[in-house]
């Protein structure tokens, strides 16, 4: 039976007193969460100090991103193996904001996915149409793209025990979020896509929602049967709007 989790991804946000201040109201709102696994991606400077605040708590250490190299002359860039050395467990790829001013491709996406898994670390796979794909009716279309990129190469069997967050790339950040409704649709098709490959997989692969969730219109969403908790942009830098979206898990 798969279990919600709801992330925070901080993007590029925070300093030393946020991470302190922040981990501490979370700790301190989040002390007995029950059924629903928490995570927070602080920027990739913070994440030794995450870790060490969140020590002995159940909230686990999350990152943004990960390089498709596992070492050497790449200047600027951090590996997986960095990432599980100062205990990062959740990864995001594929995010909007790395494929609109990185230009990550489906096919890049598909190869840090790999090494995640290779290093033992649980890939964040974010997937998600603009709002001209959308209007063109092609939703269904890129995000069964962007999955395919994966899943013809990996086969099925590599989205178990990995995460997928259906982000329509219109409601991040823009208090525009999906309707339950929208998002249960995409959320039944990826599932639905997968199942053809593999019934068994499809069903325990956590589906997150993420675009505008917040403490108001989380647990409509949550409701819903193919939405497995969230990924969370802008209410994940406030512990209390944070921890009510949890709790709506
Ligand atoms: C995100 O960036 O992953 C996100 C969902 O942001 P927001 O919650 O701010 O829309």
């Amino acid at each position: 039976m798969r279990h919600p989790l709801v992330m925070g991804n901080w993007k590029l946000n925070g300093s030393k007193t946020v991470v302190k201040e922040l981990i501490a109201g979370l700790r301190n709102e989040l002390s007995s969460v029950d059924g629903c696994g928490v995570a927070i991606a602080p920027p990739v400077m913070y994440l030794d100090q995450a870790k060490h605040a969140l020590s002995g708590s159940q909230i686990v250490l999350g990152a943004q991103n990960v390089d498709v190299n596992l070492s050497g002359a790449f200047t600027g860039e951090v590996s997986a193996d960095m990432l599980k050395d100062v205990g990062a467990q959740y990864i995001i790829i594929g995010h909007s904001e790395r494929r609109t001013y990185h230009k990550e491709s489906d096919e890049l996406i598909a190869k840090k996915f790999a090494l995640l898994k290779a290093a033992g670390l649980i890939p964040v796979l974010c997937i998600g149409e603009t709002e001209a794909e959308n209007e063109a009716g092609k939703t269904e279309e890129v995000c069964a793209r962007q999955i395919d990129a994966v899943l013809k190469t990996q086969g099925a069997e590599a989205f178990n025990g990995v995460v997928i967050a259906y982000e329509p790339v219109w409601a991040i950040g823009t208090g525009k979020s999906a309707t339950p409704a929208q998002a249960q649709a995409v959320h039944k098709f990826i599932r639905d896509h997968i199942a053809k490959e593999n019934h068994a997989v499809a069903a325990q692969v956590i589906l997150q929602y993420g675009g505008s969730v917040n403490d108001k219109n989380a647990a409509e969403l949550f409701a819903q049967p193919d939405i497995d908790g969230a990924l969370v942009g802008g209410a994940s830098l406030k512990a209390d709007a944070f921890a009510a979206i949890v709790k709506a898990a």
